[in-house]
């Protein structure tokens, strides 16, 4: 096993097994893997999400397999519920000499309800030489981030900087739209909880929207808009979950000396980003993108602003209504996507017992005098009506972008 030095961590594991029909080859060496191998029995694969530094069992599991010859395989996880209602996210290999090319990848998609068996378990039929890799929901990784900014390259609106290097010595970048010398600044943020990989595709959607529309692209007259793609970029990496991190996770991780203690971030990526945040001129609006718990209970299916609803503020409540209005309005009506319900308790939601006072990127925003300054959680999974998928979740950004018009100049509106 392979161990990242300087932060002390598996790089990721290969292992060959021999199954009924043939030989498996199981992999987390991939950018972002996750799973460790409990055993490979007849014709099931038996794993467990690996906890890695984090204080709390978690549900972020992401592996790579290889069969070599035609084989239905079952794979189970017999400790843990981490197999969701519409089975894993899946991807496969375009076979070498494929009209890609080698290397290339299906897009992700939902494996279907009808290959999961229960909540640990899922089966699916190899064929020979396939490589499919399977997650609990669609991962979002550095290659996928470049490839969007690799589009907007020429865009002279659009800036792609260093923010700094992670202990890890990974490029941490910030993206920068709008004009340097706007008086206004709009703050958004993601992967500050590493796994939390569907909030990337919303980010994604929003800047895409920013740069493509001109309804919300007339924010950029008058606001730079800077956001922070990965909070957490080498647990992104190595495929940590990178919640409840001990002694802290990054999104406890926005401290600032007091009177009473001098506190430093542990994290470098954190550091620099409260240091760029308060280079900026207050922001006016700051939005961390977040995913809840894994699926179900009373608000993990639906997209929801982190606060009591009672305690929303009327700039909040404003951002929330007109978000509703404006994914119903952009709905296809044939194909489902993501829409945002504002009623309290649904799309403006708190966790039970989560205190207010954590040192998180919002309330550090917040301070800034930001507002809103507010966490969004957007699901792993969805719903029926409202599944998450990747385009979905990005035309979900896009439809957020929308209603930064609101902050936008009046008489373009
Ligand atoms: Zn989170």
């Amino acid at each position: 096993m392979e161990t990242d030095t300087a932060t002390g961590t598996p790089a990721g594991t290969v292992s060959d097994h021999e199954t009924i029909d043939g030989s498996v080859t199981l992999r987390t060496t991939h950018p972002g893997g996750n799973g460790r191998v409990l055993e490979v029995d007849g014709d099931t694969i038996r794993l467990e999400p690996e906890t890695r530094d984090s204080t709390q069992q978690w549900f972020y599991w992401y592996v790579d397999v290889e069969s070599d010859v035609d084989q239905p395989l079952r794979i189970e996880f017999p400790h843990d519920e981490v197999v969701g209602p519409r089975g894993p996210a899946v991807r496969t290999a375009t076979p070498c000499g494929g009209p890609i090319g080698n290397g290339a990848w299906s897009e992700w998609h939902w494996l279907g309800a009808d290959h999961r068996i229960d909540a640990t378990a899922f089966r699916y039929a190899f064929d020979a030489d396939e490589q499919a890799q399977f997650a609990l929901s669609f991962p979002y990784q550095r290659a996928d981030f470049d490839a969007f900014a690799f589009e907007y390259e020429s865009d002279p609106r659009l800036s792609v900087e260093t923010l700094t290097t992670t202990a890890g010595g990974r490029d941490v970048p910030v993206v920068r739209l709008g004009p340097s010398d706007a008086d206004h600044h709009v703050a958004l943020a993601a992967r500050h909880h590493a796994c939390e990989s569907t909030a990337s595709y919303v980010l994604e959607g929003v800047l895409r929207e920013l740069l493509e529309s001109e309804a919300a692209g007339s924010l950029l007259e008058t606001h730079r808009v800077h956001a922070y793609p990965f909070g957490d970029l080498d647990g992104v990496e190595r495929g940590d979950s990178g919640k409840h991190r001990a002694p802290h996770d990054h999104n406890r991780d926005y401290v600032d000396a007091n009177a009473i203690a001098d506190l430093a971030p542990l994290y470098p990526t954190t550091s620099a980003i409260a240091d760029d945040l308060r280079r900026l001129e207050s922001p006016t609006l700051a939005i961390d993108f977040h995913c809840p718990f894994k699926w179900g209970g009373d608000i993990n299916d639906r997209p929801f602003f982190v606060t009591e609803p009672t305690a929303a503020s009327a700039e909040l409540r404003g951002l929330a209504g007109r978000l509703e209005d404006v994914t119903r309005d952009r709905a296809s009506g044939t194909e489902p996507t993501l829409t945002y319900d504002a009623s309290p308790g649904v799309g403006l939601a708190s966790f039970d017992g989560q205190s207010g006072l954590l040192h998180t990127f919002e309330r550090y925003c917040s301070r800034l005098g930001a507002e809103p300054a507010v966490t969004l959680e957007v699901p792993y999974v969805g719903t029926a009506m409202d599944p998450v998928t990747p385009a979905n979740a990005r035309q979900f950004g896009r439809d957020l972008a929308v209603t930064f018009d609101a902050w936008a100049p009046s008489d373009t509106r």
